[in-house]
């Protein structure tokens, strides 16, 4: 089992920020889009109240809208305010940092080449911080399409849950084209998404099958699966619940690795093991190089009324 694995803090922050705005404000509280890409997380919010939404302009007047941990465009921001929502900004601090990054370089007028997966939500968040400074490289078959205006100012940003590997092919591309391409100040791929490759890759030449547990569209995980595979797992399989394994995958199987995506709770986890027990995988190994202790506080907003309401 790869350690760690599922919940980073800013999941964890947008599903506890659903969940006291339940409890504080009452159901319904209405969430624009997923609040993190994973299908339990939703379905478990949405039975306690959480309505979910696409777009702002589902949500009633005046009632309270929570954004996701992906992030959102200023414009959503402003639709919001125009509609007498009261909102709550889940967006990951993390994904905040990259917004931050993008409007810098906007207002210094660089050309800003953000590396991510066209349509993903983040993306589209960062991309509306400066849509007229900012073109989206997606992978490195993407480095050909790059236009830029001076060569000398020109800077790569990118979404928070990639490819560590792929992303550093992309930006060698890049480098190649433009030698003067700057870097971000900091790195963007987050600490989860980056710890849970690397354990991965630790463990992944050791084993038969490597399952994630994680959804379709959640980036990490499928992040995950491809990683596993691309370092010396035989194969790789990504699942949302236990029951979603065949049984033909573990098929001459002595070693099975597991890990999770970070938006993915726990217990599912411990759900794939159980199953696998019953089929023999009974002896388990925790491999843990790293040990994360990252926590964030709740959106200020929140913590606001919270506090108003002697509930912090
Ligand atoms: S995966 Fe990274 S950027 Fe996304 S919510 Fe978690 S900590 Fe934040």
């Amino acid at each position: 089992m790869a350690k760690p694995r599922g919940y980073c803090a800013g999941v964890d922050r947008a599903v506890v920020t659903v969940e006291k705005a339940l409890e504080l404000y009452g159901a319904p509280v209405y969430v624009r889009k997923e609040i993190v890409h994973n299908r339990h997380v939703v379905d478990t919010l949405a039975a306690k109240g959480a309505v979910f939404v696409e777009e702002n302009e589902e949500v009633p007047h005046g009632s309270v809208v929570v954004f996701s941990a992906h992030g959102v465009a200023p414009e959503v921001h402003d639709q919001a305010a125009e509609r007498g929502l009261k909102a709550i900004d889940a967006t990951c601090p993390l994904v905040t940092k990259v917004h931050k990054e993008a409007r810098r370089y906007a207002e210094e007028d660089y050309d800003i080449l953000l590396i991510g997966h066209e349509g993903h939500e983040e993306v589209v968040g960062t991309s509306g911080e400066a849509p007229e400074h900012i073109q989206l490289v997606d992978g490195p078959d993407g480095v050909d399409g790059v236009q830029i205006r001076d060569p000398e100012k020109v800077v790569w940003l990118s979404q928070t849950t990639l490819s560590v590997d792929e992303t550093m092919e992309t930006v060698d591309r890049l480098k190649k084209r433009l030698p003067m391409l700057q870097s971000p100040p900091s790195d963007d791929i987050c600490y989860a998404t980056q710890n849970r490759q690397q354990v991965v890759k630790d463990i992944a030449a050791e084993c038969d099958v490597m399952l994630v547990v994680g959804s379709k569209n959640s980036s990490n995980s499928v992040r995950l699966v491809e990683v596993a595979v691309q370092h010396g797992a035989r194969s790789g399989h990504l699942i949302d619940f236990a029951h979603e394994i065949q049984e033909d995958w573990l098929d001459g199987a002595s070693t099975v690795g597991l890990s999770s995506g970070a938006s993915v709770p726990d217990n599912l986890v411990q759900d794939v093991l159980a199953h696998l027990a019953q089929r023999g995988f009974t002896s388990v190994e925790e491999f843990e190089p790293v040990t994360e202790k990252i926590t964030f506080q709740l959106p200020r907003e929140l913590v606001t009324d919270l506090r108003a309401a002697g509930r912090a």
